[in-house]
């Protein structure tokens, strides 16, 4: 069967996404915050991906307080952000954390996300985790309804398995993505269906925690084995670790896009390296292997 075509319009993310979930870490201050951003895009990361549990429900405003004072950003980056999880906080004191995909939350942290990001219209929305609870057809509904009202261009899914997928898309065949978790460390979604979907409906994942959340460079383990193996492949295409680990999700044929989770520029800069590697299939099961412990079967 020929692979489903994507909705025909010109939405396109850039190849690599930032993420801003660590964001309140970084201490900018707003100046620096827009600096950052600027950075970002001079090395061709228009793409921001946040959420609105980040940084205890913070992260975004961060980012909204660099566009209020540099308004002329918002028309050259696309912001994606997330809403579904209802998290504990000292302002939202739920007995305990849970997800809720109904209309009425989805709406009012559609509206929350509007305003902390200083912007009339978001450019991607996703369902942060599936919600045991949710009903398709009226969360589709809403998909409409705020598509309509010209608040949210577009909606996908993030951490749904491949029927929770299916499900919603059926209500909604306008799902974008569905964003997962990939890297040298956590390789489940390409045994679990999910870029094989991904490759089947012609969508291209976004990829979480593409340095599994950079514990690449720790001392466990795995986390050895995989280096030693990644060494010399990547002295030999003259790229640093990281640039290689981006590459090595890069090399999937569902297209995916990591966003990245470092503050700093350099840490941006080694994930679009990863753009020009073009890492051979040896060299990726060589470090399929390296990080599972054993050989193919
Ligand atoms: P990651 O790139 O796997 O990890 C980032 C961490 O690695 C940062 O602490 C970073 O520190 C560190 N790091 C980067 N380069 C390093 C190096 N060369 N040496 C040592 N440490 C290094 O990504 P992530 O932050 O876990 O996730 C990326 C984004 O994915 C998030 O911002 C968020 O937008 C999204 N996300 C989504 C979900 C979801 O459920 N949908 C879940 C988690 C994350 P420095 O700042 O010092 O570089």
């Amino acid at each position: 069967m020929p692979p489903v075509a994507a909705a025909a319009d010109t939405f396109e993310l850039s190849p690599i996404v930032a993420g801003w979930w660590r964001s309140v870490e970084w201490r900018l201050d707003v100046q620096a915050r827009v600096r950052w951003i600027e950075q970002a895009l001079e090395l061709g990361i228009s793409s921001f991906d946040h959420a609105d549990i980040y940084g205890d429900y913070r992260a975004e405003s961060l980012f909204g307080e660099a566009l209020r004072i540099a308004p002329a950003l918002r028309n050259r980056l696309q912001l994606i952000t997330k809403c579904g999880i209802r998290l504990r906080s000292e302002q939202r004191p739920y007995r305990i954390n849970y997800y809720d995909s109904s209309a009425a939350y989805v709406r009012a942290q559609v509206e929350q996300s509007l305003r902390n990001l200083h912007t009339e219209c978001l450019d991607l929305v996703l369902i942060h985790r599936p919600d045991y609870l949710l009903d398709a057809a009226a969360l589709a509904e809403v998909f409409e309804e705020l598509g309509m009202a010209g608040k949210v261009r577009h909606w996908g899914v993030s951490n749904h398995n491949t029927s929770q997928f299916a499900l919603l898309h059926r209500h909604h065949p306008g799902l974008r993505t569905n964003q997962l978790e990939f890297s040298i460390l956590q390789m489940q979604a390409l045994d679990d269906g999910t870029l094989d979907q991904a490759q089947q409906l012609g969508l291209r994942p976004m990829v979480w925690s593409p340095l599994g959340g950079g514990r690449l460079f720790d001392d466990s383990e795995q986390a050895r084995r995989v280096r030693a193996e990644m060494t010399p492949i990547a002295a030999r295409h003259g790229v640093s670790l990281a640039t290689l680990a981006f590459a090595w999700v890069l090399r999937h044929p569902s297209r995916p896009h990591p966003i990245t989770g470092s503050g700093r520029i350099e840490g941006l800069r080694d994930a679009v390296a990863a753009l020009r590697v073009d890492l051979d299939a040896q060299d990726w099961y060589a470090i399929w292997i390296a990080s599972k412990g054993h050989a193919l079967p």
